[in-house]
């Protein structure tokens, strides 16, 4: 084994903490933003990521519709050394593998070893194909699989098409946004598809609370997609569609999104899905110089917006920590998106309860409610991708 990173969690020369920050997507760009944010210089600052890309998935919804001749619109994406190079901090390649807290050590996949003051993990969740038979979507590569149906239905070969969300998923907007923009397909004749949107939530959109729900039931409603509550998808077979304790219905394409799986890093704790468990200001339970954000922490709802409020308490934390900065508040879970409908966007907003239940001040407008009007938003990232690479659509 080789050391990566010499030292023992601090630049022997300039004697500062080093801090390193496990991954390249929201949760840890907003982190890498806000520490040379609030601790400018005072902080040694290293990313670890096995992509050269951080890439903005929630514009991937848009990809299998796309009608340029290369067959998409690639979800934008931005070459993570730039971004960290910018941010004065250094770039491993490499993917985190293990822990060592007591000698405040990580391990990558390769074997090497790099010494941290603090350790931001950021690695997020792995996409696992959850109903057996249907077409999973649940990152830009599974655009293309979606986009033969879209041209399916395009050409009329495809009119029934049905939308699953299985159990256990929390953040269900994706599915809803690629039913409602079918729904705005026609085939040659003119003909809407007929669609069917399946989910165990009680309400469409359910994590927004009732009026987001509403709002939801009335666009589904317009755009022709029939809408099942309070139920589930077992398996898409010869054409049928089995919905538990109802029995098949026939559908000619069947669209799923993915269950999530936490990383299960060794060395640190994690719940039955391998997602790792975090207090208030993301601290990794029981385990002193560690922190955690976004989708890889056990939260309920694997959304950008929240990983990146998450990855800035924990760069106020670990600034309070290492370098006595002042004590941050808590985590208080504000969801806030953009929806696409194939029409005009609608901003979504509401105050979460952790424990992901109770939702209060919810706002659905036609108005940006916050600016740049992001679908992830992010205090720094969001204004930062705004500036150099997103011209998200009205
Ligand atoms: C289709 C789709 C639409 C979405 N729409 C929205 C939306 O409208 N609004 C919204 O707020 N959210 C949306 N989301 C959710 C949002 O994209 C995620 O919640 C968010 O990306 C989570 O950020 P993260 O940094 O935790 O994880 P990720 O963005 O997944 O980043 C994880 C990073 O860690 C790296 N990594 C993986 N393993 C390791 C390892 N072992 N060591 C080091 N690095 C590692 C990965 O390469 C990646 O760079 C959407 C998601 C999808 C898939």
């Amino acid at each position: 084994m080789r050391d990566h990173v010499a030292g023992a969690g601090a630049d022997v020369g300039a004697r500062r903490p080093r801090v390193l920050i496990a991954g390249g997507g929201v949760a840890a760009l907003e982190t890498l933003l806000a520490l040379r944010e609030l601790a400018a210089e005072r902080l040694e600052l290293c990313v670890l990521a096995p992509a050269r890309e951080f890439v903005y998935r929630p514009l991937s919804v848009l990809e299998p519709f796309a009608t340029d001749a290369s067959g998409g619109t690639p979800t934008p994406s931005l070459p993570l050394a730039d971004v960290v190079a910018e941010q004065g901090a250094t770039l491993l390649s490499g993917a985190l593998a293990a822990v060592d807290v007591d000698a405040g050590m990580a391990v990558t996949r390769a074997g090497e070893r790099i010494f941290y003051g603090d350790l931001v993990v950021a690695v997020g969740a792995r996409p696992e194909r959850a109903v057996a038979g249907a077409l999973t979507f649940g990152a830009p590569q599974d655009a293309g699989a979606i986009a033969e149906v879209v041209r399916g239905v395009r050409a009329g070969t495809l009119r029934r098409v049905a939308f699953a969300v299985p159990d256990g998923v929390a953040w269900t907007l994706p599915l809803y946004e690629l039913a409602l923009r079918l729904g705005t397909e026609r085939d040659p004749q003119g003909r809407a598809p007929e669609l069917l949107l399946v989910t165990p939530e009680q309400a469409p959109l359910e994590a927004f609370g009732p009026e987001v729900s509403a709002t939801a039931r009335e666009l589904l409603g317009e755009h022709g997609v029939a809408l099942r509550t309070a139920s589930m998808v077992e398996i898409y077979e010869d054409g049928l569609l089995w919905i538990e304790l109802e029995g098949a219905a026939e559908v000619d394409a069947l669209i799923a999104l993915p269950r999530l799986r936490g990383p299960a890093i060794a060395g640190l704790p994690a719940d039955a899905d391998g997602f790792v468990p975090v207090d208030g200001f993301g601290r990794v339970a029981g385990e002193e110089g560690v922190h955690a954000a976004g989708d890889a922490t056990a939260q309920p709802l694997k959304q950008g917006g929240l990983a990146a409020q998450l990855a800035d308490v924990v760069a106020q934390d670990v600034v309070h920590r290492l370098l006595g900065g002042p004590r941050p508040s808590p985590f208080d879970p504000v969801l806030r998106t953009v929806l696409l409908t194939g029409g005009p966007s609608r901003f979504l907003r509401a105050h979460v309860a952790r424990n992901g239940e109770e939702h209060e001040d919810e706002q659905v407008a036609d108005e940006p409610l916050w600016w740049p009007p992001a679908k992830i938003h992010a205090q720094r990232l969001a204004p930062y991708l705004a500036e150099r690479l997103l011209r998200e659509p009205a």
